[in-house]
């Protein structure tokens, strides 16, 4: 990550209507920009317990992690630069080949993905939806 990019992080309690209120705020501070995000409380202890359990400081562990979400991102464009997620249906996920204009239904069971098309649970289809399955909201 970019020396010139800090990360503050702050667990405010709000005292005014008791732990309802409680926020947390990750301050992004770029030299050109600076935002402001507000994450739940138990996502922030949630990140703090594995900061812990990774002997990370806080600010070291969110940095790693959105380090790591780029570096995925980047290396799921460069491997599958013609497919993208085209809609999500429960437990279907639509792919589709951007280059060839082929649609591939990728079908969530319990422990495995299988595609539709390919009759495959190893296709590079149910590959590029693993690589992203923590950001697809499955019922599992
Ligand atoms: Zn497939």
């Amino acid at each position: 990550m970019d020396k010139d990019i800090n990360l503050i992080l702050k667990s405010d309690l709000s005292m005014s209507r008791g732990n309802l209120d409680k926020k947390s705020t990750i301050n992004i501070n770029s030299q050109r920009h600076e935002e402001f995000i507000n994450i739940n409380s138990h996502l922030y202890e949630e990140l703090q317990r594995e900061a812990e359990e990774k002997h990370f400081t806080m600010k070291d562990y969110v940095e790693i992690i959105l380090d790591r979400h780029s570096k995925r991102n980047q290396m799921i464009n460069r491997i599958w630069p013609e497919l993208q997620i085209a809609g999500v249906d429960e437990s279907i996920i639509l792919v589709v080949n951007v280059i060839d204009k082929k649609f591939f239904n990728v079908r969530l069971h319990d422990k495995y993905l299988f595609c539709e098309q390919d009759k495959s649970t190893g296709c590079n289809h149910t590959a590029f939806v693993w690589m992203q399955a923590e950001d697809l909201d499955f019922r599992w």
